[in-house]
């Protein structure tokens, strides 16, 4: 995929690169003033990664965001689900999956024995890419630092990723979904296993019954966790 410089630059900071920038150029973005070290999240309690996810201008999406939109659930859950980005209604409300695949979610969640309130859902993305498209990869490293000290913050016992976007970026892989779905990855030493995005499930209803699998077997290695 194109890069654009401006992604290119994005990416480079996040990763902790420092860039120069020919005074030419200094116009076309600004130059930001933090140091290298401040790229990431690392050591942030809730508080500090709430305040720097809602001031965050790492990327250029917080430029036509109404507001971020940082992740809502139980800080100390068994369950972490992660799905790709905010879309217009989460980026009206401020909270991950309301909308009508945000209703699936909450049924899939019911159907293991969970609910909103006792996982933790978070996205690839804090902030809604406009007309929905994908995430560039600029934009994911940009925000990946966020999502990485939520996971370590919440500790979770099993990770679901649902749908392409956050199944790619998480296992770095650009295999299918239906490749990756089906069997127990490794993020670190936690579990994650991979399933279709609700908005996926609500166009293709034939589907649930596969995604019905990932949840079961999700909740076998859950199950294992807490033997
Ligand atoms: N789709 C996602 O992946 N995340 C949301 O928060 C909403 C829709």
């Amino acid at each position: 995929m194109m890069q654009s410089e401006h992604e290119r630059r994005a990416y480079l900071r996040a990763m902790g690169i420092d860039l120069w920038i020919p005074r030419d150029q200094v116009d076309a973005e600004p130059v930001r003033s933090e140091p290298a070290a401040e790229a990431d999240a690392a050591g942030y309690d809730w508080d500090e990664l709430r305040a720097a996810v809602t001031g965050c201008t790492r990327c250029p999406l917080h430029e036509s965001r109404t507001q971020t939109v940082f992740g809502v659930g139980s800080p100390v859950a068994n369950w972490m689900i992660i799905g790709e980005a905010p879309g217009a209604e989460e980026d009206r409300r401020g909270e991950p999956f309301v909308g009508r695949a945000g209703k699936l979610l909450d049924e899939m969640l019911l159907a293991i024995g969970e609910q909103r309130d006792s996982v933790f859902i978070a996205n690839i993305l804090k902030c809604r890419p406009p007309n929905n498209r994908d995430p560039s990869p600029g934009e994911a490293a940009s925000c990946r630092p966020y999502l990485e000290r939520q996971i370590e913050l919440v500790q979770p016992k099993i990770i679901l990723a649902v749908g392409r976007i956050a199944a790619q970026q998480l296992l770095q892989s650009d295999a299918p979904v239906g490749r990756l779905r089906g069997r127990v990855h490794r993020l670190g030493a936690i579990p994650l296993v991979v399933t279709y995005h609700p908005a996926y499930l609500l166009r293709s209803p034939s589907q649930k019954r596969k995604s019905w699998d990932d949840l079961c077997l999700a909740a076998g290695v859950m199950a294992g966790a807490a033997a």
